[in-house]
């Protein structure tokens, strides 16, 4: 396939930054360890469920490495099937210890549910609805409680953290199994665009 215009500037880009990556990797904090390591194997310390924004580059935030953190990225952190396989993979082949649904404030997928839930704007196509249906029961209530627009957002990411967690935790048997009988936790945190900050709820 070719490429044009944007697109191929773009590939262009993604080649020079894999290059820079490449020729620093030994020098550069967030690759500690030499590529090459890597074809031993992987054993992550934590898997991290957040979602795909630019601005929460999961390795970049917690300052990690190559073979640190599984990582799970999609719009809204939300938790669908393929998210529960990916950790219900991660701890039971690699005995990953924690999981971590990472959130963010100013979310625009939370934010497109707001829209959504307060009747302004459904969902275009059915992949977003498939997106936003499932932050949906975490926006409902607190929309009947809050009326001020950036609580609302501020209080339905949090909320829509805690279902991820939720959902994670009981929606599959072998993750429920691994967190009676293993040190396996899952934990709900929130990452402050502004700040950098990541906050960990309930810990
Ligand atoms: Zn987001």
């Amino acid at each position: 396939m070719k490429l044009e215009g944007r697109a191929a500037e773009a590939l262009a880009r993604l080649e020079e930054g894999n290059a820079r990556f490449l020729a620093q990797q030994q020098a550069v904090e967030i690759c500690r360890r030499p590529v090459a390591q890597m074809q031993d194997g992987q054993e992550p310390f934590a898997a991290i469920l957040s979602c795909s924004d630019s601005r929460v580059p999961t390795e970049i935030v917690f300052d990690q490495g190559l073979g640190d953190l599984f990582v799970i990225r999609v719009a809204g952190n939300v938790v669908s099937p393929s998210q529960v396989g990916s950790v219900e993979f991660a701890a039971a082949r690699f005995h990953t210890p924690l999981v971590v649904v990472l959130g963010h404030s100013g979310c625009g997928a939370v934010a497109a549910t707001i829209d959504h839930v307060l009747g302004q704007d459904p969902p275009e196509t059915d992949g977003l609805r498939a997106i936003v249906e499932r932050i949906e029961p975490a926006v409902h209530p607190l929309a009947e409680l809050v009326t001020d627009r950036s609580e609302l957002l501020e209080r339905a990411v949090v909320a829509n953290v805690r279902a991820s967690v939720s959902r994670l935790e009981h929606g599959s048997a072998l993750i429920e199994r691994l967190v009676a009988t293993t040190d396996l936790a899952v934990v709900g945190a929130i990452y402050d665009i502004p700040t950098g900050r990541v906050r960990f709820l309930d810990h």
